[in-house]
C-alpha cells in the first residue's frame, strides 16, 4: 500500500486542475496584456479565473492579486502594511511565534530596517486569543498578522474575533490562510481580514501560483517592479495556465468542502485516538480547535527523522513538521513555541490529508506506526534511560 499523508507540504494536482492547466497551455498561451484577439481571449480567461477565485473567498475580483504563491503573498502583505504604517510614524508589528517562515523571516527583515516586532505566545494549545492581540496593540502598531491554520499542528486561530479587535482599534490585519483555503470555509468579509494569502498547491492546484487578497483601499506596495499587470502592484506576465489550474482546483475544493470536512474529521479522529494509545505519545495542539486534515504527534524517546524513513519504507509518506526545515536537525519552531522540550519536539510526526485519502489508509497507518515506534524505542539509548528512570519521562 502507498499512502501519501503529507498534503500540508504539498498536494497532488487534481484532474480538474490539470485539465484546466493543460487547456490553458494549449489555448490561452497569449499575453493577457496584448491587444490582439488571442491576447484579449487570454485576458477574458484571466478575469474569469479572478472572479471565480474571488467568489470562493467572498472577495470582489478587483481585490485579488495573483502572485507566485504563499511566500510571496505573505511577504508583500507584511511589507505593504509595514511601509504604510511607517508613513504615519507607526513601526510596531504584531504576529505570533509559530507563523510560517515566510512571515517570520519577512518580519526579521523588517526588524533589521528598524521596525519593532511583538510575537505573541501561542500557549501549549497552539491558539492565540483575541485578548492577547488587543493587549499587544499600541498607538504605533502598523499591522497584525496571525495565521489561519498552523501548517504543522493544524490548530485553527479565532481569526474572525482577532479581525474584529483589529477593526475596532483601526489596525490592518493580515492572515496567512494557505492551510485554510480549500480546507475550511473562509470568507474575507465575515472574517474581518484586510489582507489574506493563499497558495494553489495546498488545495490540489499547481505549484508556484497563489493569491494576495487585499481589501479595497488597503495600501499595497510592490515586492516586484515592472509593468502594469495586477494593477501595477504585481508586475510580470501572468502565468495564465497556472492561474486557470488554481481557479479550477479552488472551485472543486470549495464545492467538495462539506463532504471532505466530514470525511477528514472522521479520519482525523480515528487517527488521533489510535495514535494516542501508543504509550508516552502526545497530540500536539488543541484537541478541538483544529483543521480536519492535520494531525501532529510526538513520541518520546525517538527521532522523528528515523520514524519518517521507516514509514517511507512501509509506503507511508509523512513529515516530521514543516518541509521547509527538514534537512536541518533543529526541532520545529512551532513545537518549541508550544513549550515542548527539545528532546520531545524531536520525536514528531505530522500526517496530513488530501482529497484522495481514505479510511483504509488511516487503518494502514495505525497498523504500521506503533510497531515502528516500539522498534525505534528498543534500539534507542534515550528510551533506555527513560525506562530505567535515569531520565524522567516528559510525556
Ligand atoms: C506552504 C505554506 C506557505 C508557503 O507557500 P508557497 O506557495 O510554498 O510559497 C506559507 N504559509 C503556510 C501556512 C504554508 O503552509
Amino acid at each position: 500500500m502507498f499512502v501519501y499523508a503529507d498534503n500540508a507540504a504539498t498536494t497532488q494536482m487534481s484532474a480538474a486542475a490539470k485539465e484546466a492547466l493543460c487547456a490553458g497551455m494549449e489555448q490561452a498561451w497569449a499575453n493577457a496584456s496584448s491587444l490582439h484577439t488571442p491576447g484579449q481571449k487570454a485576458r477574458e480567461q484571466l478575469e474569469a479565473a479572478r472572479a471565480q477565485i474571488a467568489s470562493c473567498i467572498g472577495a470582489s475580483p478587483r481585490e485579488i492579486y495573483f502572485t507566485s504563491g504563499g511566500s510571496e503573498a505573505d511577504t508583500q502583505a507584511l511589507f505593504s502594511l509595514a511601509r504604510a504604517g511607517a508613513r504615519k510614524g507607526k513601526r510596531h508589528l504584531i504576529s505570533t511565534t509559530f507563523e510560517h517562515h515566510a512571515v517570520l523571516h519577512a518580519l526579521e527583515a523588517l526588524e533589521k530596517e528598524g521596525y519593532s516586532v511583538t510575537l505573541l505566545d501561542v500557549h501549549e494549545t497552539g491558539v492565540v486569543t483575541p485578548e492577547q492581540v488587543a493587549a499587544a496593540i499600541r498607538e504605533d502598531t502598523a499591522l497584525v498578522s496571525v495565521m489561519y491554520v498552523n501548517n504543522e499542528i493544524g490548530t485553527v486561530q479565532p481569526i474572525r474575533e482577532i479581525g474584529a479587535v483589529c477593526r475596532e482599534k483601526g489596525v490592518p490585519f493580515h492572515t496567512d490562510a494557505v492551510q485554510a483555503v480549500g480546507h475550511l470555509p473562509v470568507d474575507v468579509a465575515a472574517d474581518n481580514v484586510d489582507l489574506l494569502s493563499l497558495a494553489a498547491h495546498k488545495f490540489h492546484g499547481p505549484k508556484g501560483v497563489g493569491v494576495l487578497y487585499a481589501k479595497a483601499g488597503t495600501p499595497l506596495s510592490n515586492v516586484i517592479y515592472g509593468g502594469a499587470q495586477e494593477r501595477s502592484r504585481r508586475p510580470g506576465t501572468e502565468n495564465l495556465p497556472a492561474i486557470l489550474g488554481m481557479a479550477a482546483a479552488l472551485r472543486e475544493a470549495c464545492d467538495s468542502l462539506p463532504e471532505n470536512t466530514a470525511r477528514w474529521t472522521q479520519m482525523r479522529d480515528r487517527l488521533i485516538s489510535g495514535l494516542s494509545a501508543i504509550p508516552h505519545s502526545r497530540l500536539n495542539g488543541d484537541p478541538v480547535r483544529r483543521a480536519p486534515g492535520i494531525v501532529n504527534f510526538c513520541f518520546e524517546g525517538i527521532e522523528g527523522e528515523s520514524l519518517l524513513l521507516l514509514l517511507d519504507a512501509k509506503g507511508i509518506a509523512a513529515s516530521s513538521g514543516s518541509a521547509c526545515t527538514s534537512g536541518s536537525l533543529d526541532p520545529s519552531h512551532v513545537l518549541l513555541a508550544l513549550g515542548l522540550p527539545h528532546e520531545v519536539a524531536h520525536g514528531s510526526l505530522r500526517l496530513s490529508f488530501g482529497a484522495a485519502n481514505t479510511m483504509d489508509e488511516v487503518d494502514y497507518i495505525l497498523e504500521t506506526v506503533p510497531g515502528i515506534v516500539s522498534y525505534l524505542r528498543e534500539i534507542s539509548p534515550v528510551w533506555e534511560a527513560l525506562e530505567t528512570g535515569r531520565q524522567p519521562h516528559r510525556i
